[in-house]
């Protein structure tokens, strides 16, 4: 390896965190390189409308998001690869990204990896994933029209995608173990004005049953009583949480107990030279709007740090 060989930030992850910090990263002139497993956008690329972005006072479609999200990014000379990060090195001034296609080095590396749908883990779930369990109702829902369907959750994701589902589906049956509702004000309200929405709470889905076919029934525990009782439905969607995408970091990386990096406000984790930005980060709202702003954060920060590693030099 030469100097040459070596990028001043890789970046890794290709949602609006990833992307927003190789736009800065790029504009400001850094050698820099965004490493992308699957299509560029990340999560975006699960759902249909985002209508909580500033700028779009009508809303926008997750895809074009994505577009612009990408373009305005080539247009300083985003370089992306296609990879998936397998493990990083990351003592030295000089780190290594290992990848499924080769390695990187680098001098400082921005882990914008997001997060991935936390599972029921219920006898059933995973036997009958892609055959009626399913974690996206964008990519699912239009196969439910004029079929009744489960949503399993209760926070603003879960309640938003059983909205977004009465648009197929006959009857939208939301499952959530508790009393109350811990999505915002307006999207609950929005629900219990729904008459296609019917609400299970204090609820949880013991077993996921069905046959050749798929799913055909859930098996429900009232948490009170200890009661169970079928719902036969032919397709259930889980929105119980996240779960970060960080099989790769290794542990010299401080994480919460959900396994999310951990930060100071400038996204500095607790390795020099690294830095994290948007789901993959321990904070409190995992939103696009976050996203854009960690990942300018800390492509500004990690540039400072190669140009001080660039002065001792
Ligand atoms: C159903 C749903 C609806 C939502 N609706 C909204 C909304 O209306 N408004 C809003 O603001 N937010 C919404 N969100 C949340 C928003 O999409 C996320 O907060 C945002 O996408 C986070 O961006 P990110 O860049 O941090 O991570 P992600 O979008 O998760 O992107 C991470 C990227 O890293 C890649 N990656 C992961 N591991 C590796 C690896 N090892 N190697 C290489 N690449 C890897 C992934 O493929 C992915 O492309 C929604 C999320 C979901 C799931």
């Amino acid at each position: 390896m030469n100097g040459n060989d070596v990028y001043d930030i890789v970046l890794l992850g290709g949602g609006p965190a990833g992307l927003t910090a190789s736009l800065y990263a790029a504009r400001a002139r850094f050698k820099c390189v965004l490493v992308e497993k699957l299509g560029l956008g990340g999560q975006l690329l699960t759902y249909e409308k985002v209508d909580n972005y500033p700028g779009f006072p009508e809303g926008v479609t997750a895809f074009e998001l994505v577009e612009l999200f990408s373009a305005q990014a080539k247009r300083f000379g985003m370089e992306h690869r296609s990879g998936e990060v397998r493990a990083l090195e990351l003592d030295g001034e000089v780190k290594a990204v290992h990848l499924d296609t080769g390695t990187l080095f680098a001098k400082s590396v921005v882990i914008a990896t997001g997060c991935a749908p936390r599972k029921l883990d219920v006898k059933g779930e995973r036997a009958f994933t892609g055959r009626g369990v399913s974690y996206c109702a964008v990519c699912d829902g239009p196969f439910y029209r004029e079929m009744e369907v489960a949503v399993v959750g209760g926070g603003d994701t879960a309640v938003e995608e059983a909205l977004y589902l009465t648009k197929f589906a006959t009857r939208v049956h939301i499952i959530h173990r508790r009393g109350d509702f811990r999505a915002i004000r307006v999207i609950q309200e929005e629900a219990e004005r729904n008459d296609k929405i019917t609400f299970h709470l204090n609820q949880i889905v013991t077993e996921i049953q069905g046959g050749d076919q798929g799913v055909e029934r859930l098996i429900l525990q009232d948490v009170q009583s200890g009661a169970t009782a079928p719902l036969d439905v032919p397709g259930v969607f889980i929105f119980v949480g996240l779960i970060p995408n960080a099989d790769f970091i290794p542990p010299q990386v401080a994480r919460d107990a959900q396994g999310f990096i951990v930060t100071d406000t400038e996204m500095a984790a607790s390795v020099p030279g690294v830095f994290a930005a948007g789901d993959i980060r321990s904070k409190a709202l995992r939103q696009i709007a976050t996203a854009v702003g960690d990942g300018a954060t800390a492509a500004f920060n990690a540039g400072r740090y190669v140009e001080s590693l660039n002065h001792k030099a």
